[in-house]
């Protein structure tokens, strides 16, 4: 299925004349923003958290804590993943990208994110061995018909040239989604929530896994993956998403 929607956005892809995904404007290369459309989004940058990759928006947060160290929330409860990365902050404009790209009318952004997630990926994606998606229930994977996570996985281990297993993980019950809870909801939504597929736990056993998804919200979902390759042998686990959630950081 996601073979078939890859083979589709590249079909697109090569018929349309190159136009800014978010505007429609005419621009040089297919998968490029016109600068209206690139003046919206948010990227994020150092400073930021060494762990979640939270930028350190405040003042007061960089000269506390100073570059390369971790947020409060960090201290306080250690993330599961070892780090995580995100391209964009979540907002109105990267929200009018993420969800036409994963309701899937609109699967040729994925041309334009993927040199954010390349770049924001850096030294994760050098040093990993595999790449996998978070996955979707298969229910929801009916409906939605293609996994958004599993496109951007394996188009950026084709152009990062790394192994990909999209199937690796699967969700073992379906949750609730978790539009509106709180962290701690989050979390119990997706306790033992996934599993690892026994056809693969050969190729996870060892490796340093990073995970793709489209954006980080509490990190729930992310931890709970990472927990579960971790305890089928993998060595670490990063994460990679197109956009987070950004909240004031606390304390
Ligand atoms: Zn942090």
């Amino acid at each position: 299925m996601v073979l078939g929607m890859i083979f589709a956005a590249k079909f697109v892809d090569f018929i349309l004349p190159p136009r800014c995904i978010v505007t429609g404007d005419i621009v040089d290369k297919q998968g490029m923003l016109s600068s209206e459309a690139w003046a919206g989004l948010r990227f994020i940058s150092q400073p930021q958290c060494d762990r979640c990759g939270i930028p350190f928006d405040f003042e007061h947060d960089v000269q506390e804590r100073g570059e390369g160290a971790d947020c409060a929330a960090c201290l306080r409860e250690p993330p599961i993943y070892n780090k995580a990365r995100s391209a964009l902050v979540y907002d109105e404009a990267s929200r009018e990208l993420i969800l036409p790209f994963k309701h899937g009318d609109k699967t040729h952004f994925i041309l334009g994110f993927l040199p954010w997630l390349k770049q924001t990926g850096g030294m994760i994606l050098e040093e990993v061995d595999l790449i996998m998606p978070v996955p979707l229930h298969r229910w929801r994977l009916l409906q939605r018909r293609f996994n958004q996570a599993g496109i951007m996985a394996s188009y950026l281990s084709k152009e990062v040239g790394k192994s990909c297993c999209l199937d690796g993980l699967q969700r073992v019950r379906s949750t609730p989604t978790q539009g509106h809870m709180r962290a701690k909801e989050r979390k119990k939504n997706v306790k033992r929530a996934f599993a690892v597929n026994h056809k693969y736990t050969d190729m996870i056993k060892g490796k340093r896994i990073c995970l793709i998804d489209d954006v980080y919200t509490t990190g729930a979902t992310v931890n709970e993956c990472a927990q579960t390759l971790l305890n089928a042998g993998a060595i670490y686990v990063d994460v990679l998403t197109l956009a987070r959630v950004v909240k004031p950081v606390n304390g």
